[in-house]
């Protein structure tokens, strides 16, 4: 295994793993943009992650041969055995587990270890070289129960009947995390989306994941009408907030739900009234605790705060190793243009 400028590169098989660029064949672990690119010759990924690929390029740019692979069921590629396990961070999302002569590399994507009703949880896998994200490896990133930030969005429901809540949420994942989890915290009411969020909402539906009554945000009666879903749950991309879209709904509560709205900074510089920490990434403690569980004496780490990660699992007596990978966490989870209109740059996603 080896890192290239298309990103991770298995030699033995002969394929990469989320590479960057176009490659003959690869292997898909989630739908996030800098995981997922388009136009791949074979694309090996869960049923779910190939549909979301689907979904998001069109048939034509999904890989021109796919093939899905269930959790835990083993193939080969020139003597490499694969096997997908899953990674809890979005639907479909999985590690990916390397066998080749007698040792083992899990390549992990994207990860958490929180309880998600959207997706099935992560699984450790003991191995020889894990592979890891570090996007919140900083000990200042904990991440809190994420039911308890629902709970704080729905007592300002209750506080601000007159206003409607506007929650900024990455179209796969977050939305449909956040859902899941106001219908478990008892919302039944109807949960308005942005037209952006609209067909990955369907395709979660259409895949089992049930997520109660949701509809369009209506568009105001004349022209620079406002004052719309008062009192209501309006779901959006971040960078909807900045558009005129807005404008229609009623006085409303900018929120947003993402590990980085533990940095006050951040939510204050996007104008966030009630940021919500709900993050669909391991946070500090979550990735020592996975790290320890898969017992493996070297890491990689793919991308984000690898300086700190490297230290800590060397006091730990794990060699840790910064794989420097390009162009990941840069627009993940935010990559759904926005019909008919301008949005700002993407930021990092949480
Ligand atoms: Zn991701
Ligand atoms: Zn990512």
């Amino acid at each position: 295994m080896r890192v290239t400028p298309q990103g991770l590169y298995c030699a033995p098989g002969d394929f990469f793993i989320d590479p960057a660029r176009p490659v003959a064949r690869a292997i898909v672990t989630h739908g996030h943009s800098d995981h997922a690119r388009p136009d791949h010759g074979a694309v090996l990924a869960s049923a779910e992650t190939l549909a979301i690929m689907r979904t998001r390029m069109g048939e034509g740019r999904a890989g021109r041969e796919q093939q899905a692979l269930r959790p835990g069921e083993a193939v080969t590629q020139n003597s490499v055995g694969i096997r997908l396990v899953p990674a809890g961070h979005v639907l479909g999302s999985c590690q990916v587990v390397l066998d080749w002569q007698g040792s083992r590399i899990v390549v992990s994507g994207d990860y958490k270890r929180r309880a998600d009703p959207t997706c099935a949880p992560f699984e450790p896998v003991v191995c020889d070289v894990f592979v890891t994200e570090a996007t919140f490896a900083l000990p200042v990133f904990r991440h809190p129960p994420a039911e308890a930030e629902i709970t704080r969005l729905l007592d300002s429901l209750r506080l601000f009947p007159d206003r409607a809540h506007l929650v900024g949420v990455y179209a796969l994942g977050k939305a449909q995390r956040l859902i899941a989890l106001l219908r478990q915290a008892g919302w039944d009411r109807p949960i308005y989306l942005h037209g952006a969020l609209l067909a990955l909402c369907e395709l979660y539906e259409g895949l089992g994941v049930r997520l109660g009554p949701l509809a369009p945000v209506p568009s105001p009666a004349k022209r620079g009408g406002g004052g719309l879903l008062a009192g209501e749950i309006v779901l959006a991309p971040p960078s909807a907030e900045a558009t005129a879209w807005v404008r229609r709904l009623a006085e409303p509560v900018v929120c947003a739900a993402s590990g980085w709205m533990r940095v006050r900074q951040r939510a204050k510089a996007r104008g966030v009234e009630l940021p919500l920490i709900v993050s669909d990434h391991a946070d500090w403690d979550e990735l020592l605790e996975t790290v320890a569980a898969v017992q493996a004496p070297e890491v990689w780490v793919t991308h984000g705060r690898d300086d700190a990660l490297v230290h800590a699992l060397g006091l730990r007596g794990v060699r840790g190793r910064a794989l420097h990978l390009l162009g990941r966490g840069e627009e993940e989870e935010d990559a759904a243009p926005l019909p008919a209109e301008a949005a700002p740059a993407a930021e990092t996603a949480g």
